[in-house]
C-alpha cells in the first residue's frame, strides 16, 4: 500500500538535497567551528553563510540570527530572555489562548514566578483582535507574544497590525513563526517583530535545529551559559550538519515558496471542498481565507478524531487529530476550545497538512476513503443513535 503522508505540519521529510548538503559535515568538514585551524574555520565560514541566508529570507542583519536546537528552544529563549532581562515580579506579558505549547508552557512557568500573563481570546476563526492587544497593554507590559500562524487550524494572525501597536507602546514583540518561515513571507520589518522563532524540520530541514531572530538592541540575557558561541548568547558546540541542513532548506524554500504556496492552496481547497461536499455534518475549522496554504482542519460530527485517524492509518494515510504533541493526549485541543467549538466538535477534528510531495491523486484517495470511514464509524456511533 502506498503511504499518503499528510502531516507536514508535524514534521516534514528531510529534502534529499538537504541530506546531501549535510553529509560532508559529518565526515570531512567535521572541525569545531570555534577552533582557529583551517578545518574548524571552514565549518565556521559555512555556518556564517547559513546565517546570511536566513537573514536574507527574513530581511534581518546576519548578527540578529542565533542558532538554536529548534522552535521550542527559540520560543523559550525569546520569552525567558526578555522576561529575565527587562522584567521582574509583576511584569506583564500578553499572549493568545491558541499558542503552541512551547510558548504556552513557558509563559505558565513565568506565571508561577510572579509574571502576570494575559491570554487574549480569539474569534470563531482563531483570529486575535489587535484592539484587544492594545487595550490590554499597561505600564507593566514588557512583552507581547502572538504566533504568526496557528499550527492546528492554520489561521494567519494580523502580526503586522499588532507589530505597529507594540512599537507605539514601546513593548517587545515576539512571534512564533515555526509554521510560516519558508512557506509564506516572513519579513521581520514588515511584520514589525523584535523576536521571531523558526525551526528547520517544518521546512524540509533536519530535526533539532532552528533559529531565533533577535532585533538589534533587544535586551536579552544569555540563554545557555558556557562558551562564547553566538556572541555568548547561546553557548554550546555548533550543530554544524544541522545548521548546514537548515541553510539548504532555506535556500530551497526561497526558490520555490511562491509557486509552492499556489500549488498547495489549490490542493488544499480541493480537499476542503471535497470533504465538505462528501461528508455531511462537517465544518471547516480556522479562517477560510487567512489560512496557511497547506492546512485543512475539519470537525466531523458524531465521530471521534482518534477513530478517524487510526482508520485512515490502516489505509496508509497519516493525518493528525490536533498538534503532534497534543495528539497523544485525549484532551480536546485548547485551540479549538478557545475558538468556542463545543467539546464534541473539538473531539471530532482532523488536521491534514499538505506539502512538497502531496499530489492530486493523494487528495483524491482521501476523498474516496474518509467518507467511507465516517459512514462506518457513524453506523456504530452511540452519539448518532442518541440524536435519533
Ligand atoms: N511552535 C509551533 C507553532 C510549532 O508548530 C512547533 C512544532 O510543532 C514548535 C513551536 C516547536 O518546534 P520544534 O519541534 O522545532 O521544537
Amino acid at each position: 500500500m502506498k503511504r499518503v503522508y499528510l502531516d507536514y505540519a508535524a514534521t516534514t521529510p528531510t529534502h534529499p538535497e538537504v541530506v546531501k548538503a549535510m553529509l560532508p559535515y559529518f565526515t570531512e568538514v567535521f572541525g569545531n567551528p570555534s577552533t582557529i585551524y583551517s578545518c574548524g574555520q571552514e565549518a565556521k565560514g559555512d555556518i556564517e553563510d547559513v546565517r546570511t541566508r536566513i537573514a536574507n529570507l527574513i530581511g534581518s542583519r546576519d548578527e540578529e540570527i542565533v542558532f538554536t536546537s529548534g522552535g521550542t528552544e527559540a520560543d523559550n529563549f525569546a520569552l525567558k530572555g526578555v522576561a529575565f532581562t527587562v522584567g521582574s515580579e509583576g511584569s506583564h506579558v500578553i499572549t493568545s489562548s491558541i499558542e503552541h505549547h512551547a510558548v504556552a508552557e513557558t509563559l505558565k512557568f513565568l506565571g508561577r514566578r510572579g509574571f502576570k500573563i494575559t491570554y487574549l481570546p480569539v474569534d470563531e476563526y482563531g483570529l486575535v483582535n489587535p484592539d484587544d492587544v492594545k487595550k490590554n497593554i499597561t505600564d507593566k507590559t514588557i512583552l507581547i507574544s502572538i504566533m504568526h500562524a496557528n499550527n492546528e487550524v492554520g489561521t494567519i494572525e494580523p502580526i503586522a497590525e499588532i507589530g505597529k501597536i507594540a512599537k507605539e507602546a514601546g513593548v517587545y514583540f515576539h512571534t512564533d513563526a515555526v509554521q510560516t518561515v519558508g512557506h509564506i513571507p516572513t519579513d521581520v520589518d514588515e511584520l514589525g517583530v523584535d523576536l521571531l522563532s523558526m525551526s528547520a524540520h517544518k521546512l524540509y530541514g533536519p530535526k533539532g535545529v532552528g533559529a531565533l531572530y533577535i532585533r538589534k538592541g533587544t535586551k536579552m540575557v544569555s540563554f545557555l551559559h558556557g562558551g562564547e558561541q553566538e556572541w555568548g548568547r547561546r553557548a554550546g558546540t555548533y550543530n554544524v550538519p544541522g545548521i548546514i541542513g537548515l541553510g539548504k532548506a532555506v535556500e530551497l524554500a526561497q526558490q520555490e515558496m511562491t509557486e509552492e504556496a499556489e500549488r498547495l492552496t489549490h490542493l488544499r481547497d480541493q480537499l476542503i471542498n471535497g470533504l465538505l461536499e462528501r461528508i455531511d455534518h462537517t465544518r471547516l475549522n480556522g479562517h477560510p481565507q487567512k489560512r496557511l496554504p497547506n492546512n485543512v482542519n475539519i470537525s466531523v460530527d458524531f465521530v471521534e478524531g482518534e477513530s478517524m485517524c487510526l482508520n485512515l492509518d490502516l489505509e496508509g494515510i497519516c493525518v493528525s487529530t490536533g498538534s503532534a504533541c497534543a495528539s497523544s493526549s485525549l484532551e480536546p485541543s485548547h485551540v479549538l476550545l478557545a475558538m468556542e467549538l463545543p467539546p464534541e466538535q473539538a473531539y471530532g477534528s482532523l488536521r491534514f497538512s499538505l506539502g512538497k510531495w502531496t499530489t492530486e491523486e493523494e487528495i483524491g484517495r482521501v476523498l474516496e476513503v474518509l467518507p467511507q470511514i465516517v459512514a462506518r464509524l457513524r453506523a456504530m456511533s452511540p452519539l448518532l443513535r442518541s440524536q435519533g
